[in-house]
């Protein structure tokens, strides 16, 4: 896992990758009427939250330019300025609140209406040294209605000198009534060729294996560190791909004991068992991108020309369906046997 210090400095680098984009932005920091509340969104680890903290710093420093040192920037990387609030679906509770329970028992991972009742209430404090009190709440689509309801009293009430860099993953889960109360950024993720870049400088990695990770990471910056941070993830890839050919060619039976195994993944390590599917998604597509002469696969990949246009269709279709099922909660087992069963080899 990336440590605080490497997070930092990789805030830095994306920093400076963004600062771009960002410059496209300055316009809406420009105008004197400022907006009271930004909506950055975007898809998951492409550095929305970074961004948001550049934002932040070109509202409070004077003389903002990329990797700025003034002690108000210098706060704001250590998480320590004291009018630039971080807010997550793991922030402090209003423990007064009388919706407040102890959220041990919950296991949902949301923002709850006593998390928004101690921002609103930290909202109508008056900034202590900067010109802004700057409020930044990542995952804004996970709050639940109550919450959501909250925080769209909170943004109507605050005081002019509160504004609110609020962060989605997925507009769609974020009520109308927030979102009318926005100006929205809509956040595209860094390109294949700016990861690489990112990648290679902060690990020091040969340019090919950056293009490798940027390309196995799906553009998420978040997940392509941690693929070059780890020596581990490097060889649980090729594991992946390796049992991925030996499933391919599999008889019956050691398919339903890869289900199994699959299926034992799955309730034990989430996150392996999603990287496991995304992979074998990623070597069909990979097929596909060849046969049209798009040249989008990691330096590893080997065309297998065996496989047909519509062998690599249903191969797709089958892994996406059994994620669709595994999303509704179907017995996974089943799930994972019938999409074992499924896969089909070179014709
Ligand atoms: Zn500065
Ligand atoms: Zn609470």
């Amino acid at each position: 896992m990336i440590n605080e210090l490497t997070k930092h400095e990789l805030g830095l680098l994306i920093e400076t990758e963004y600062d771009e984009i960002a410059q496209q932005y300055l316009r809406y920091f420009n105008i004197s009427s400022l907006s009271a509340s930004y909506l950055f969104n975007g898809p998951p680890g492409i550095g929305k939250r970074y961004l948001a903290k550049l934002f932040a710093k070109l509202l409070v420093c004077e003389s903002y330019q990329a990797n700025c040192s003034c002690q108000s920037c210098l706060n704001i990387n250590n998480g320590t300025h004291s009018d630039i609030l971080h807010f997550d679906t793991d922030s402090n509770c209003d423990l007064n609140d009388a919706n407040h329970r102890n959220h041990n028992s919950d296991g949902s991972r949301s923002i709850k209406i006593c998390q928004i009742k101690r921002i609103n209430r930290i909202s109508m404090l008056s900034p202590t040294t900067a010109k802004y009190k700057i409020f930044i709440v990542s995952n804004i689509n996970l709050m639940t209605p109550e919450a959501a309801n909250a925080l769209l009293k909170t943004l109507e009430d605050a005081p002019q000198s509160t504004i609110f860099l609020l962060i989605a993953n997925d507009i769609n889960n974020v009520l109308d009534t927030v979102k009318s109360r926005c100006h929205i950024i809509e956040i595209p993720p860094l390109n294949f060729q700016k990861i690489q870049k990112i990648l290679s400088k902060k690990f020091q990695i040969d340019d090919h294996v950056a293009s490798d990770f940027a390309i196995l990471s799906r553009s998420r910056i978040d997940s392509a560190s941690q693929l070059a941070n780890n020596q581990e993830n490097v060889d649980s890839i090729s594991k992946i791909f390796s049992e991925l050919s030996q499933i391919l060619n599999a008889k019956t039976i050691d398919r339903i004991n890869f289900a199994e195994n699959l299926n034992s993944i799955y309730r034990s390590d989430p996150v392996l068992f999603h990287l496991i599917l995304n992979c074998w998604e990623d070597w069909f597509r990979w097929h596909l991108y060849a046969m049209n002469n798009i040249n989008i696969a990691p330096s590893f990949f080997n065309k297998n020309s065996s496989f047909s246009f519509n062998n690599i269709i249903s191969n797709l279709k089958n892994i996406a369906y059994a994620k669709n099922q595994l999303a509704f909660n179907v017995n996974s087992l089943v799930s994972l046997q019938i999409l074992l069963l499924r896969m089909q080899g070179s014709d």
